[in-house]
């Protein structure tokens, strides 16, 4: 497998030496439309050719096409302030958010993968229901951009404000061997409880899944990606809406509400790692709606 990356890598390197660099110059305007197409090498060669006054580009030093950092860090939130009725939910939990980033720096292909290893007794059709929605919820939402030093203003009040901008999407990889698995997967039954918490469809927890659940598990693998809970008052903040009991309200983002969507903070600790995956401060770097 590593042996049939590095061969493809190397191939690619190749063929991008020999792909003549077009000398065309493109409006300005149209900076934004070729980092969405074509990526960020694609722009940063074009205003590398602006800077050097339409001149032909001198050829950048190799670069390699992936960078991979694998993830393995604790995670802690504490919840407070929950009303009388559901004061079991305040505490302190800890678990640990692990994961492979694969960050591939190819113009045409760039992006910035998640990996996340399952191992799971599910069947093949829970599997597939359980992937696609949490790719759904998940993948292609948000990109991870590294912000240029200064906005370039492409047209008359409009500022393109990123280098780089990489999609950031989701791969779920079904291992057989617990070993290979970032985490293991109990699949349960509808109804199944676990120290005295159901969810929806036979969810439990983080690692219990329902086989007939699609939606909490989407919270679920929030928190695998590092995401703390969004109830009540979290980690100092309260996240309360008016009107809201502070938890599963309807409008609110997924590490509240199941059925919620993702947000951008939820991104965090995957913007905290791809930046150092990238090389840059966590201050460079934003998450941004990519769709
Ligand atoms: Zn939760």
């Amino acid at each position: 497998m590593q042996r049939t990356w590095a061969d493809r890598a190397a191939e690619h390197e190749g063929r991008l030496r020999q792909t003549p660099r077009r000398t065309s110059s493109a409006p300005a305007a149209s900076l934004l439309a070729l980092q969405r197409t074509a990526g960020n090498g694609a722009v940063a060669r074009l205003l590398a050719r602006q800077r050097a006054g339409g001149a032909a580009a001198t050829a950048a030093p190799p670069t390699p096409d992936f960078l991979v950092r694998d993830v393995d860090r604790a995670i802690t939130e504490t919840i407070s302030h929950a009303p009388a009725a559901f004061s079991q939910w305040n505490g302190t939990f800890s678990w640990r958010s692990k994961w492979r980033l694969r960050l591939d720096l190819r113009a045409e292909v760039g992006q910035l993968q998640v990996i996340v290893r399952f191992k799971t007794d599910a069947s093949a059709t829970v599997r597939a229901a359980w992937e696609r929605a949490i790719l759904a919820k998940w993948s292609n939402k948000f990109a991870f951009c590294v912000k240029r030093e200064a906005p370039i203003e492409v047209s008359p009040g409009v500022f393109d404000r990123y280098e780089e901008m990489y999609p950031i999407r989701i791969v779920i990889a079904w291992v057989d061997n617990a070993s290979d698995a970032h985490y293991v997967i109990r699949a349960n039954a509808p109804g199944a409880t676990e120290g005295g918490r159901a969810g929806q469809g036979g969810t439990t927890s983080m690692v219990g899944w329902g086989t007939a659940d699609t939606e909490d598990i989407t919270h679920e693998f929030g928190h695998m990606l590092g995401c703390p809970e969004e109830y009540f008052t979290t980690n100092g903040i309260n996240f309360v809406r008016p009107g809201g009991q502070g938890f599963r309200d309807p409008g609110a983002g997924v590490m509240n509400n199941p059925a919620g969507r993702a947000l951008a903070r939820n991104f965090e600790v995957i913007c905290q790692e791809a930046a150092t995956l990238r090389g840059v401060p966590r201050a460079r770097t934003e998450i941004a709606p990519w769709r």
